[in-house]
């Protein structure tokens, strides 16, 4: 087979018509809230936001997972990095993330034996052949990376593995979007939700939106029309005065979600209070190892006492990440904070808001 299978999803004609669309029925401004860093690249990407009408205002919201995880979290990690005999791994983008006084990739620089990893299977395989080290695994991630870490989990103890653990610090997505809707410093019409995380939770989990607060969602793909047809979903709904949340990424996604994912998050994790970046600790949204695996729990295993965290001065991460601000009005944006000597994990992760905004669009402003 040859040729792009997503070409007719980027097609600028059908993109063309789509705006037009949208302008016909947003008459009234809405405020929409892209939930997913994987939507806030597409949108930047692609100039999605040149298409919009004057009423329509797309923000940028906590669906990086990189960049809600909190100071205290990273520092625990980096003294975790510290313990004799540890190896950390973890996945690149948390690499440059700064804590209140130091990231990982200083860390190492230092001479911690801090590892990239693609995949947890890989931090598994580097325990086995490293016996007499302790290989912590940094899982971060949302429902969709939840239930790999989950299962190889479950191979840890089925292959007898006693030298691997992860620091869970997962999260779960429908919890932020109940903070940010009672949020009084944000009024969001209509919220874009992810369409990865709905590929594994399916769409009920969010009819609360719908059905408590009258707010209407729209589960969306990652092409440029996959977009645009989410936000003329989205902007149709408000218009005619309708809140539900509806599926526009039918082509993944099923209401139901996928039992077996849900099952394996399930049997290993159980739901415990979080912190997130910019927002606060919102009740349930965390993913902390079940009692039966916590032999895999580096909570157990290595327990540390970090430093008291501190927040990054002059970092307006948390006001991005609720879409309080756009990147572009934090005052350190393309000046002191840059992808090259970035200051806060917004302009680090491939997922984030500022970087986004930075690498694509005349700083943001388009
Ligand atoms: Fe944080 Fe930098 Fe973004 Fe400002 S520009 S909010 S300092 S990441």
């Amino acid at each position: 087979m040859t040729g792009d299978l997503f070409a007719d999803f980027r097609d600028p004609a059908h993109a063309r018509r789509l705006s037009a669309a949208i302008t016909d029925v947003a008459r009234e401004p809405i405020t929409l809230m892209e939930v997913c860093g994987t939507h806030t690249m597409a949108i930047a990407k692609n100039g999605i936001r040149g298409l919009m009408p004057d009423t329509v205002k797309l923000l940028s919201g906590p669906g990086c997972p990189v960049c809600v995880t909190a100071n205290a979290d990273i520092d625990t990690a980096i003294e975790i990095s510290r313990q004799p005999g540890v190896i950390l791994t973890t996945f690149g983008d948390m690499m440059k993330v700064p804590g209140s006084y130091s990231s990982l990739a200083r860390e190492k620089a230092d001479g911690r034996d801090v590892r990239v990893v693609y995949s947890p299977l890989d931090s598994l395989a580097l325990a086995e052949k490293e016996p007499d080290r302790h290989v912590v695994f940094l899982g971060v991630g949302f429902e969709t990376t939840a239930p790999t870490i989950a299962i190889t989990i479950r191979e840890a103890r089925r292959r007898s593995v006693t030298n691997w653990s992860v620091l869970s610090l997962h999260k779960t997505v429908p919890g932020a979007l109940e903070a940010l809707v009672n949020d009084p410093q944000v009024a969001i019409s209509g919220f874009i939700l992810p369409g990865h995380v709905s590929t594994v939770i399916g769409s009920g989990p969010y009819e609360f939106l719908a059905e408590q607060y009258h707010v209407p969602g729209v589960i969306t793909g990652f092409e440029p029309l996959d977009v645009l047809q989410g936000i003329w979903m989205l902007a149709s709904q408000l218009a005619e005065g309708r809140a539900e949340i509806e599926i526009a990424y039918t082509r993944a996604v099923m209401p139901q979600g996928n039992r077996v994912a849900i099952a394996a998050i399930e049997q290993v994790f159980t739901p415990i209070d979080a912190e997130w970046r910019g927002i606060g600790v919102i009740p349930g949204t965390g993913l902390a190892i079940r009692e039966e695996f916590a032999y895999f729990d580096t909570r157990v295993r290595v327990p540390v006492t970090p430093p008291e965290p501190r927040e990054i001065r002059g970092c307006q991460c948390g006001d991005v990440l609720r879409g309080a601000v756009l990147p572009y009005e934090c005052r350190l944006f393309g000046r002191a904070c840059t992808p090259e000597h970035p200051i806060g994990p917004c302009m680090v992760s491939s997922e984030g808001s500022c970087a986004a905004y930075y690498r694509y669009t005349d700083h943001g402003k388009v």
